[in-house]
């Protein structure tokens, strides 16, 4: 997809298996039958967005890597596919000038480390929400792989930030914590035109027609629902798309407002 003169190319890593039941106790799957398959689970993408302008290749998270991580019939993920996605569009590994990571969870940095602690993508300044620092890779109660955890501690091309910011011409990112303390999403703007990658800010579309649904992986549940109000009023602008990690097919839309706000891809 372009966005003025920028390139936009969705990659799926992966699978993340779903039951309502990730979206918060109360949630049924009545009434969703186009997200919950009739054995019961939504199937969405390990999503990563490759962004390239001028001279900088961007990843916009970085997939589950090789590895499984079930957590039951609420949460199972799968990764694996980044590479192979990457390696069709032509782009090799060190090729890869930055990657921005909108959170720290295991979906989203899975092959920024090998299983040595090594940087995959070698030549890549690590954009991230400065709070995930604290969170993620020094506290060791929080769940993270530990070659992944490693592989941060020994990094010198780590830039966290700590506000709104751009980190290439056309490429900026905006604070949306909640999801995690420090999640950040990225905006590509050029010739008129926006996009949002929105990490899981917004897990799926369906939370604009039911602000009750969460993600259990909520941080600040609270906090993660307000600014998930506030990027949905950003995508009732006619010239904004929006994408976030997990929507199904990785497919952008926007916010359609008439008498009811909906969603459209
Ligand atoms: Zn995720």
């Amino acid at each position: 997809m372009l966005i003025g003169d920028i390139d936009v190319h969705p990659l799926a890593d992966g699978t993340f298996r779903a039951s309502p039941e990730y979206f918060g106790d109360h949630v049924r799957a009545e009434g969703h039958e186009d997200l919950f398959g009739s054995d019961g689970f939504a199937f969405l993408p390990i999503g990563c967005f490759l962004v390239r302008t001028g001279d900088r290749t961007i990843l916009v998270d970085c997939g589950m890597g090789p590895q499984l991580r079930d957590s039951g019939p609420r949460r199972l993920l799968i990764g694996g596919q980044l590479p192979l996605g990457l390696r069709a569009l032509g782009v090799a590994p060190s090729d890869v000038t930055d990657v921005v990571c909108t959170h720290l969870h295991s979906d989203h940095t899975g092959w920024l480390f090998d299983r040595t602690a090594s940087p995959t993508f070698g030549n890549a300044t690590i954009w991230f929400g400065a709070p995930e620092w604290d969170h993620f890779v020094l506290n060791s109660d929080v769940w993270m792989f530990d070659h992944i955890r490693a592989g941060f501690r020994g990094s010198s091309r780590l830039r966290p930030i700590s506000e709104d910011s751009t980190i290439a011409p056309g490429v900026s990112v905006t604070m949306t914590p909640g999801h995690t303390p420090g999640h950040l999403s990225v905006i590509v703007a050029s010739g008129g035109r926006r996009a949002f990658l929105l990490g899981d800010a917004v897990i799926c579309p369906v939370q604009l027609d039911e602000p009750t649904w969460q993600s259990i992986g909520d941080f600040d549940p609270a906090l993660a629902a307000r600014v998930r109000d506030r990027l949905f009023r950003e995508l009732e602008d006619p010239s904004t798309l929006g994408a976030g990690a997990h929507f199904p097919e990785l497919q952008f839309g926007r916010v359609l407002l008439g008498r009811t706000r909906r969603w459209f891809a």
